[in-house]
């Protein structure tokens, strides 16, 4: 057996598995490699791109000019907003065209309709979300649940999405900390295959797959992360990237916008203590989270369970991902996990 190799930060050191192994995702039937072969790679993959700092942030309060008029505001009992949604200065989709499809029987399209706001996170010029107190987070989350409720109005589109890009490597062009909505007039096929994934698993077990998921990860432990009364934090079995992590409510809701005001609080710290585990653990990494939810208007769905995905980029993703489908994980989730549970948040 080869000796344990540090990966990303000197203190964690992963074991090297005897050979590389193919684990399948369960629900959607996606394949992922898990290889420490790829370990030495994977750090030399992890370069130092910083975000370029703007002599005036447009987010910090005080610049609220610099940006469209807001869409949302979410006040602190000084009437100082704490949460605030604009829409984004540079979208790729529009609200404001006329929805028009076209096809020549070879190409098919359409407008490109639909609409995208940024969340800005706090007032303060904080680059990270991990180092906001809990009740920011909530107050960050209760704004996701409003402009979800919001984009419901506009029968045009279909789908909401919530990501966040944080830090350079995951795609942030500004270092404020801030998170979007991208709202479509289709269902992304990412999440329409989750969605039929899950009707298949409903229809032949009669169970939600997610309802089961965080129980069969409770059960086993090697996995899991954070639990609390209303929500599991487990890293999935064959997650895409290190430290990837999923984040879901253990009672059954497919729609993240019914939330309650309780439950989003508890969130709020849950989400909290997953992103200092990341930050204080792995060295601040870049990341993505993204929110899957149930389509808009689709009512309650009982094969549907809504959940936040964390994608930890460490690793790069090139011509081997792209060209096979196939991510590459250089850790094995189970070491991760025990990992990251002996970092304090
Ligand atoms: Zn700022
Ligand atoms: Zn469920
Ligand atoms: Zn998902």
């Amino acid at each position: 057996m080869q000796d344990e190799i540090p990966f990303h930060v000197p203190s964690f050191r992963v074991r090297p598995l005897p050979a590389p192994e193919l684990r399948k995702d369960l629900l959607v039937d996606r394949w992922v490699i898990v290889s420490t072969d790829r370990l030495s790679r994977a750090l030399e993959l992890h370069s130092a791109n910083t975000v370029t700092p703007l002599e005036a942030c447009p987010f910090c309060a005080g610049n609220e000019r610099m940006t469209s008029a807001a869409l949302l505001e979410l006040f602190d009992e000084h009437g100082r907003w704490r949460v605030r949604v604009v829409p984004n200065l540079y979208p790729a989709v529009r609200s404001n065209v006329v929805a028009q499809a076209w096809s020549d029987g070879w190409h098919d399209g359409c407008k490109a309709v639909g609409r995208q706001e940024v969340v800005v996170e706090c007032p303060q010029h904080e680059t990270s979300l991990a180092n906001l107190p809990a009740e920011q987070l909530t107050q960050v989350l209760g704004a996701y649940r409003e402009r979800l409720q919001a984009a419901q109005e506009d029968p045009r589109l279909a789908y909401a999405i919530v990501f966040k890009n944080s830090g350079a490597e995951a795609g942030a062009s500004l270092e404020h900390a801030h998170s979007q909505l991208l709202i479509l007039p289709q269902v992304p096929r990412i999440v329409q295959e989750e969605l039929d994934a899950a009707k298949r698993h409903f229809d032949s077990n009669s169970r939600c797959f997610f309802c089961d998921w965080w129980r069969v990860e409770q059960e086993a432990g090697v996995r899991q992360l954070l639990d609390s009364p209303r929500f599991s934090v487990f890293l999935p079995y064959a997650g895409r990237f290190p430290c990837e992590m999923c984040i879901l409510p253990k009672e059954h809701q497919s729609r993240f916008e019914e939330i309650s005001a309780e439950a989003c609080q508890e969130l709020g710290d849950v989400l909290r203590s997953a992103l200092r585990k990341l930050q204080r653990g792995l060295n601040d990494p870049p990341y993505n989270y993204i929110l899957h939810t149930a389509p808009l208007r689709s009512g309650a769905l009982p094969h549907y369970h809504w959940h936040l995905e964390v994608l930890p980029r460490i690793t790069g993703v090139a011509g081997f991902e792209w060209g096979s489908g196939y991510f590459i994980n250089p850790v094995p989730p189970e070491q991760a996990a025990a990992y990251l549970r002996s970092v304090q948040p």
